[in-house]
């Protein structure tokens, strides 16, 4: 498979180089040359095959010979060792559940996949690789989990200081080894600019060989097709549904829609999203108009500018008509959130995390003026990672897992460092 960058000015590549580059250098997004088509061969696969050999045969075409296929399938069985379940609410509703991950949200996937693969090029290339990574909770544990031990590869990653939760943080910050955690004494966005600044610096790119984790690379977008593909697997041939999916940086919804265009059945996509309605209202207006960011209890999804939108555009060249008979993108209000996971728990004793209820919300919506729709919305994080905001909605206690307790006892280990590239770069050459 090759890759070109949607800005349309930097040469193909193949997966490996999509991989270590992340962004090609016109700033583009890579994007497969074509999206494979499943054959007959893939629908028996899918309906009879094992998890494990429907995510090889999915992934394999895009990552092509970069990979031995005997390497490959080790990648993809420790990508997905754990479940993913499908789980019925009514008879019409299941919650697809991808939060059974070690740090409770759907990001591990990619980041095994991602993680496990930079690995591989690391020891092929003989020289150690930097992970460079802002985050501003999510990411930084998955990332941090994905990558911890790997051979060849350190991963630093940069977040704020007192503006991660408590679980978050020691997931960034309990591992050691070769994860190394940057405590900076500012926001976010000073994160962010830190590890941008960098990359832009051809000197410490010469002498290091640095790579991000970020979301928009190839090798976390594509593997977050398998859990769709196993969820095809669990309603059968015969159920076109809808899917729900929670977004922010469009990511995950687009790995779905390509699926389908490879050949899963569905009925309509729904962005579900937050008071960052972007997409909504640019789906209503055809006029892309982001708003400022605003703070949700879904803030994972708080997004105003999705950088994998333009993906999704991509798949529909470019096409809105044709892009809107097949998604639709509903606004779902922080009461409206609050609401539904009081519902769920009412109607189905089942509770959903505030990312999940916005899904469920909107999927709830479009059934109500579509009732023969059967659909499932994507449950990303477990209502544990946000016990604040569920506990406060639901007036009750969140049972606290184990694995979470354990990680809650670790110890803490953190370089705290002033918002400043120089002391960051500094860190890099200490390595
Ligand atoms: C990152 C994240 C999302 C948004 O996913 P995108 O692929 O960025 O749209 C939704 N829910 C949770 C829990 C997340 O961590």
């Amino acid at each position: 498979m090759k890759y070109y960058s949607l800005n349309k000015n930097a040469p193909l590549v193949n997966f490996r180089e999509a991989t270590i580059k992340g962004l090609a250098p016109d700033k583009g997004l890579y994007f497969p040359a074509h999206i494979p088509l499943f054959g007959n061969d893939m629908h028996s696969e899918i309906m009879q095959g094992t998890n494990e050999d429907i995510a090889y045969r999915a992934i394999l075409p895009y990552v092509g010979d970069v990979i031995p296929s005997e390497r490959l399938k080790k990648i993809v069985t420790e990508t997905i060792n754990f479940p993913i379940p499908l789980i019925p609410l009514d008879s019409f509703t299941w919650s697809l559940e991808m939060y059974h991950g070690p740090t409770l949200a759907f990001k591990d996937i990619g980041a095994r996949f991602m993680s496990r693969c930079l690995g591989y090029f690391a020891q092929q290339e003989n020289r150690k690789l930097t992970v460079l990574v802002a985050t501003s909770g999510d990411t930084g544990g998955a990332v941090a989990d994905g990558f911890y031990g790997v051979d060849g590869v350190d991963v630093v990653i940069l977040y704020p200081s007192g503006k991660v939760s408590n679980v978050q943080e020691k997931q960034i910050t309990s591992l050691g080894e070769n994860i190394h955690a940057l405590e900076i004494q500012g926001d976010f966005d000073d994160c962010q600019r830190i590890v941008k600044d960098i990359f832009n610096n051809k000197e410490v790119n010469d002498k290091l060989f640095l790579t991000s984790a970020n979301s928009i690379n190839v090798a976390r977008w594509l593997p977050q097709q398998f859990y769709y593909l196993f969820a095809w697997k669990e309603l059968g041939s015969k159920i076109k549904p809808v899917i729900s999916v929670p977004s922010g940086n469009f990511g995950n919804l687009c790995a779905a829609m390509v699926a389908h265009i490879s050949g899963m059945p569905v009925k309509k996509f729904i962005a579900a999203c937050n008071s960052n309605d972007t997409i909504p209202r640019y789906l209503q207006t055809g006029k892309y108009r982001p708003n400022k960011t605003t703070s949700t209890i879904s803030n994972a999804m708080d997004v105003a500018n999705p950088s994998n939108f333009v993906r999704i555009e991509e798949l529909y060249h470019h096409d809105l008509s044709r892009l809107k008979d097949m998604l639709i993108a509903v606004k779902v209000t922080e009461e409206e959130t609050a609401g539904a996971i009081n519902r769920a728990l009412l109607q189905y004793n089942y509770l959903l995390d505030p990312h999940g209820a916005v899904a469920y919300c909107a999927l709830k919506k479009f059934q109500e003026t579509n009732p023969e729709s059967l659909g499932y919305l994507v449950e990303t994080a477990h209502p544990v990672k946000f016990f604040n905001a569920v506990e406060s909605i639901t007036g009750r206690t969140v049972e606290i897992p184990d694995q979470v307790l354990l990680q809650l006892q670790k110890k803490k280990r953190s370089l705290v460092l002033e918002p400043d590239v120089k002391q960051v770069i500094d860190f890099l050459f200490s390595l």
